[in-house]
């Protein structure tokens, strides 16, 4: 019988140490209360409502009978057909397990210790794990009293020094947006040797099918030092498989692949990213679905009595402040999942029509309460 050589916990001062580039950095949470707890209504991770259709569950199928084999070192069929897509050269693309590994690898190879990122702030909550795991020192630059991102407060922040920017536009988790006027006047006024790392993670649900596959090709050319980053997590209705990538000048595009992991894309997701590009159709009416959501949601909860931000994405985010603990407790107790931050607000994931129906009941008893 295997004998344990000693037991967990013996190590005492001799175990190996984090590096202290970890201490004091926030870990990221799940937007639903654990794997163990079932939801009948799953609006806390900005997933798509909808199973991968049986076209891309057969591609999938498909690619697992060569799963024996390595896949594409760097995703190399994806990168065509993005590359198609975005009416942009091969070598300004690079695929990853999901944009956040993308953001990850950009903040790795742009960024030295001490140097510092900026952000519009609230924002993702991944960005000050990945920046101060990188050892960068992240400025969090408040949003005005909208919600919106402060162009001059960035803007002032900016000539200190900033290595990298991240914009989170549509921003996570208010789903407000800068115009693409205001979008270009900051990137016009940006540093040229400033990266600025442009997260549209929801674009889609933001603007009409062909100005979003064309929106990174035609700023690309104006803006240097731009890199765009796009998911199939969100409209693309794939979270599951992570996989995202950027698209930016080729220089970027090859720092960020000098730091990727080899084959950082399984062969079954980039099947199924591949099958999913296929079916722009089934894209069209998800995002089409889930606006209608957003706009039943948004205005049922405004006409409740809740301040609602102005959403371009798949999630509305209501400005609670302190009640945002006692709100989500309220939800999870009718079954609704929704994403807690403690202090400020709830984000609230666009679902099918029976869960708005589910949300907008939940919310009128909590206001009668
Ligand atoms: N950016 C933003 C703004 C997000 O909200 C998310 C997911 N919540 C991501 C990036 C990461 O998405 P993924 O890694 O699934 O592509």
């Amino acid at each position: 019988m295997w004998e344990p050589i000693f037991a967990v916990g013996d190590q005492g001062s001799e175990a190996p140490r984090p590096s202290g580039r970890l201490a004091g950095l926030p870990s990221y949470g799940r937007g639903r209360a654990g794997q163990g707890v079932v939801f009948a209504h799953r609006l806390g991770s900005n997933e798509a409502p909808d199973p991968p259709s049986a076209a891309i569950q057969a591609a999938v199928a498909r690619a697992m009978a060569g799963a024996h084999r390595y896949p594409d070192l760097r995703g190399e069929m994806l990168v065509e057909a993005l590359a198609s897509r975005h009416g942009l050269p091969s070598d300004m693309i690079a695929v990853s397990a999901g944009s956040v590994t993308m953001l990850d690898q950009l903040v790795r190879a742009f960024c030295d210790p001490g140097d510092r990122v900026i952000t519009a702030w609230r924002s993702y909550e991944a960005y000050p794990i990945i920046v101060g795991g990188a050892g960068a020192r992240l400025l969090e630059v408040p949003l005005d009293s909208d919600h919106r991102l402060d162009m001059a407060a960035i803007l002032h922040a900016c000539r200190s020094q900033a290595r990298v920017v991240i914009i989170c536009n549509p921003n996570n988790p208010t789903g407000t947006m800068l115009g693409p006027a205001e979008l270009e006047a900051l990137l016009d006024a940006i540093p040229a040797q400033t990266l600025v790392i442009l997260d549209e993670a929801y674009a889609d649900y933001a603007d009409e099918a062909g100005m979003v596959a064309s929106s990174p090709a035609r700023r690309l050319s104006r803006h240097r030092n731009l890199v765009v980053l796009r998911t199939f997590s969100k409209a693309w209705g794939l979270a599951g498989m992570r996989v995202g990538y950027c698209l930016a000048d080729r220089s970027i595009v090859a720092a960020a692949n000098t730091v990727a992991p080899p084959f950082p894309l399984p062969m079954t997701a980039q099947a199924a990213a591949l099958a999913a590009l296929a079916e722009g159709d089934v894209v069209t009416a998800r995002i089409t679905a889930s606006v209608e959501q957003r706009r039943r949601m948004s205005e049922g909860l405004a006409a409740l009595g809740f301040q609602v931000a102005l959403s371009k994405a798949n999630f509305v985010w209501l400005a609670v402040g302190e009640e945002a603990g006692a709100l989500t407790l309220h939800l999870h107790a009718a079954g609704i999942a929704v994403r807690c931050f403690h202090g400020e607000g709830v984000r609230v994931t666009t679902g099918t029509a029976a869960d708005t129906q589910a949300l907008l009941t939940a919310a009128a008893a909590w206001m009668s309460r």
